[in-house]
């Protein structure tokens, strides 16, 4: 009886073995790959978060993209995105579809501090928290995390945002 007990608890274990294995497998196979495209796709992308592509930033643009949506809404990617995005995916090059924009190279923000009032309006349009400042102080731009995205030019009431060219490191 114990022989037989102790059998079974051997067989179930064996079971309960195989299956977690089975699952991990499973989870590997279809789950994390559908992440690792996206964060491929994502990779090639320029990460400026500017949301010119019609999308919230760069992850939603990938996830777009890998399900089936076009490879061209990237103007600061340009052609060279849209190639590199082609090849990842095995699918045809296209011309950047300048209803998004036209390509330029991405430069960062100076705020022109003698000019800025203080009004706080271009930190929350900032995707990569890289304003500082206070209400009624000059803000400045932390070039290191700028990415150029230009989000912050337009809601300065006195136009004191430019962007300029990124100096060397
Ligand atoms: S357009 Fe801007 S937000 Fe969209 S994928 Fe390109 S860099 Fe990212
Ligand atoms: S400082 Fe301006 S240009 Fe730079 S990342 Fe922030 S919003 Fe974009
Ligand atoms: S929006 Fe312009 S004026 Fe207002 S805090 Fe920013 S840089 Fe200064």
């Amino acid at each position: 009886m114990i022989t037989i007990l102790l059998n079974s608890i051997i067989v179930l274990g064996g079971i309960g073995l195989f299956l977690g294995a089975l699952l991990g497998w499973l989870n590997r196979k279809y789950v994390s790959q559908e992440y690792t495209i996206v964060d491929e796709i994502e990779a090639l992308l320029p990460l400026t978060q500017c949301a010119q592509c019609g999308y919230a930033g760069c992850r939603p643009y990938a996830e777009a993209i890998a399900s089936g949506g076009a490879l061209n809404q990237c103007p600061p990617g340009g052609e060279q995105t849209i190639a590199n995005l082609a090849k990842l995916l095995g699918r045809p090059t296209q011309e950047l579809n300048k209803a998004y924009g036209s390509a330029k190279p991405t430069g960062v923000a100076l705020i022109d501090e003698q000019q800025c009032i203080g009004c706080t309006l271009c930190i929350p349009v900032c995707p990569v928290d890289a304003i500082v400042g206070a209400h009624q102080l000059m803000h400045t731009v932390l070039e290191e995390h700028c990415t150029g995205c230009e989000l912050c030019v337009e809601p300065c009431p006195v136009d004191c945002i430019t962007l300029i060219q990124a100096r060397a490191t």
